[in-house]
This record gives structure tokens, sequence and C-alpha cells, in this order.
């Protein structure tokens, strides 16, 4: 991944959130605050703005830089989960580029952060579904976008046990994950800018 790629992914995932982040509160409504569309917004809004100021910077600190500004920006419990994520994805990128050293860090760094488990309906279920994806099959970013809306929408029949959801119990059940949803966006925008790229290659 060059930082233009990064930059067009982070782009792309806003437009996602931009486009649905009444979506995303609704969901939000259903088993938590109704603040989930709202806070991505902000965060994502802010790292776009931020990005011509980030030009010329190496791969791993413009990811530490939007992991910091998920942190600041997004707030709530997501922010500093994905925060995470990007601060691992950055220290994985330092030497070298390898997507299933960098997602599988920032898998176990969302994990213990949010002393969270896969199969309880959150943000991380989607996370290392890619992550094992790209362990198991490599870089097929058909499967990733595959395998992450899957997974995303396996949040729906499962009991959430982490963050307000968990505290509907069964009645969480039902409901798709909001933060399972943002970031399933977040990789299908990767998977659209990285396959893009794949094709210019080969043309
Ligand atoms: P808040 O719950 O503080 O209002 P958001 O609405 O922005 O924050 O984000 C909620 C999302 O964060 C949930 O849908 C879930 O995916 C994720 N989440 C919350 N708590 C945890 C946790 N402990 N571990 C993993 N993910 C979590
Ligand atoms: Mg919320």
């Amino acid at each position: 991944m060059t930082t233009e790629q990064l930059h067009e992914w982070m782009k792309e995932t806003y437009q996602l959130i931009q486009d649905n982040k009444e979506e995303l509160s609704a969901l939000d409504q259903e088993v938590g605050d109704g603040d989930h569309g709202t806070n991505m917004n902000r965060g994502f809004q802010a790292i776009v703005e931020e990005l011509p100021n980030w030009a010329g910077e190496s791969l791993a600190t413009t990811l530490q830089k939007i992991g910091m500004t998920l942190i600041s920006k997004v707030g709530g419990a997501s922010g500093p989960l994905l925060g995470t994520g990007f601060m691992r994805l950055s220290t994985s990128f330092k030497n070298e580029v390898n997507w299933g050293d960098g997602l599988e860090s920032a898998s176990e760094g969302i994990a213990k952060r949010g002393k969270a488990e896969v199969g309880e309906a959150t943000l991380l279920d989607v996370w290392s579904a890619v992550s094992k994806s790209v362990r198991e099959h490599g870089l097929d970013w058909n499967r990733v976008a595959d395998v992450s809306r899957d997974a995303m929408e396996r949040t729906k029949e499962l009991e959430a046990k982490r963050g307000r959801g968990a505290l509907l119990g069964e009645r969480s059940i039902g409901h798709l994950d909001p933060g399972a949803v943002s970031s399933d966006y977040l990789f299908q925008a990767l998977a659209r800018v990285m396959k893009g790229a794949d094709d210019e290659c080969r043309t």
C-alpha cells in the first residue's frame, strides 16, 4: 500500500460513513445510545480534512496520525478501539507492509483494549474475520469484502456481550451491531481501493 492508496482508503471510507450515518445511528439507537453515525462521521471528516497536511509523511506515520485522530475525535467506545487498530497497523508496517501480520496485530490490540472476544457481536468480529481470511488466503480483496460483510451480518444473530448492546442481553439478538457495520464500510472501502490498484498493475 502506498500513502496515496491510504489517503484514498480514508476518503472512500468517509464517503460511505457520510452516506450512511443516519443508518449507523439508527442501528445504535436499537442497541445503544444512537450516536455511532455521528461519532464516526466526526472522526473521518477530521481525518479527510487533515490528509493534505499529512502529505509527504510515511505510511506508518500517516497510519499513526489516523489512529490518534480516531481516538481524539470519534470518542465513545469505538474511537479508542479503532484508533488502537490503526496504531497497531502503523507499528506493524514500519518495516514492511505485511497485511497478515498487521491485521492480526490490530485485531489483537482491539480485543485487548475492549476485553472482547470474537463472537460477542462487536466490531472485533469484522476485524478478526478479515485478519483470518488474509492469513489463510492472502490478499484476495474480493474475498476480504465478502468475509467482512458476512461477519458484519452475523452480528445480527449473536447476543451482544460487550459495550452498550450487552445491557440488552438476549434482546440484542436480531440487531446488527453498529460498530461491525461501520468496520465493514472500512474494509469494503479498502478492498475497493486495493482492487483498483491491482487492476491498474495488470493493464
Ligand atoms: P458508545 O457505545 O460509547 O456510544 P459508539 O456508539 O461509537 O460508542 O460505538 C459502539 C460500538 O463500539 C459497538 O457497536 C461495538 O461494535 C463497539 N464496542 C463497544 N464496546 C466494545 C468492546 N468492549 N469491545 C469491542 N467493541 C466494542
Ligand atoms: Mg453509541
